[in-house]
């Protein structure tokens, strides 16, 4: 099942399950759309994936399969806006 984090990676914003500027790559590392545009452009700074838009989880299927509460952020920091 998605991991769907409740945080940028990079700027530790909140991203709700039903955000639709989280951005995640196969790993399920997330961002949010302004980094993933700014500073990664696109790019997973983890793992060199394509950041793609996180599907919206159904709110009845997040009741039963709840989103992640595990903020994650990225220990060396993201690279600055260019
Ligand atoms: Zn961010
Ligand atoms: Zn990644």
């Amino acid at each position: 099942m998605l991991d769907l984090r409740p945080n940028c990676e990079c700027c530790d914003r909140d991203l709700p399950p039903d955000s639709r500027d989280a951005r995640i790559c196969t790993f399920e590392c997330t961002f949010c759309a302004d980094c993933a545009e700014t500073r990664l452009h696109g790019e997973c700074p983890n793992c060199s994936g394509d950041l793609v838009r996180r599907p919206i989880r159904p709110a009845k299927m997040l009741a039963k399969y709840p989103a992640s509460t595990k903020r994650v952020l990225k220990q060396e920091g993201c690279p600055a806006a260019a």
